[in-house]
């Protein structure tokens, strides 16, 4: 319980200042990006080298703003009754390419009759990507993704990826969702804040289960019905 407040409290004050730097970088980033290109055809080609270097770092500066501006609440959020097993669904389809180019495999298997949940479908279709994306990423050989969506007990439903890639040890469970936290040479460390930040928001919550050489499960538990509160600051620490 202390681990989620303090979580929170970081992601509150990291999500309203990254979405204003975000925003103030962007226009900047893309003339760089512009010129930069013009540049490079008319140079000698042993600098071509340093080109690349340029570009796919900025590249990098891009990913890190993009996933800091979905923390930046735009209009276009709208909460409605939404089908769980489509958003995933259509999640799926989107990162197939990419899970069939690694020869990974994603076996879905939904309960029958899974009912509406009260969500932002963009969002949570976010979470997905990230969360798949990870568990691409962990098995470089290749093997299956399992995605599974039950109903559970107290009116919740439960999202399940299970992976076969390499495991988190457990002391290092905790740092899942602090902003940087990455073990890869060119990983952002964001893609995990954000999630916990959205599943938070619809007043869920995500616990993860490892074993080392053995693989990892992600379960995003969230609420059939959302509970209104009177102070709204509060949604989303409270947990069970
Ligand atoms: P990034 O993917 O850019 O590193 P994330 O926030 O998505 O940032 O993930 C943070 C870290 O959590 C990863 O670098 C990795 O160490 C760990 N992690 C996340 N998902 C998994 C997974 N499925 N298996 C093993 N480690 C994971
Ligand atoms: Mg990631």
């Amino acid at each position: 319980m202390e681990l989620q407040l303090r979580k929170s409290d970081t992601l509150n004050v990291v999500g309203e200042l990254a979405a204003g730097i975000a925003h103030e970088i962007r226009n900047p980033m893309t003339a760089l990006k512009g010129f930069i290109q013009l540049l490079q055809g008319s140079i000698k080609e042993d600098y071509s080298m340093y080109f690349n270097v340029i570009m796919s770092e900025l590249k990098r500066i891009e990913s890190i703003i993009t996933e800091f501006l979905v923390l930046a609440k735009p209009q276009a959020i709208q909460y409605q009754q939404n089908d769980v097993c489509k958003i995933m669904r259509d999640t799926i389809d989107l990162i197939s390419a990419q899970a069939m180019m690694h020869n990974v495999q994603i076996i879905a298997e939904f309960e029958e009759n899974i009912p509406f949940i009260y969500c932002e479908p963009n969002q949570l279709k976010q979470v997905f990507i990230n969360i798949l994306k990870n568990a691409i990423e962990v098995m470089p050989k290749g093997g299956d993704i399992n995605v599974n969506i039950q109903k559970t007990a107290g009116n919740q439903i439960c999202i399940s990826i299970r992976d076969q890639g390499c495991g988190i040890p457990q002391d290092k469970i905790k740092k899942l969702g602090e902003p940087f936290y990455t073990t890869k040479e060119r990983g952002t460390g964001l893609g995990l804040m954000v999630s916990y930040k959205i599943i938070e928001e619809h007043q869920g919550k995500i616990d993860v289960e490892s074993q080392v050489g053995v693989g990892t499960t992600f379960h995003i538990t969230l609420p059939i019905e959302r509970i209104e509160k009177e102070d709204e600051d509060e949604a989303g620490v409270q947990c069970v």
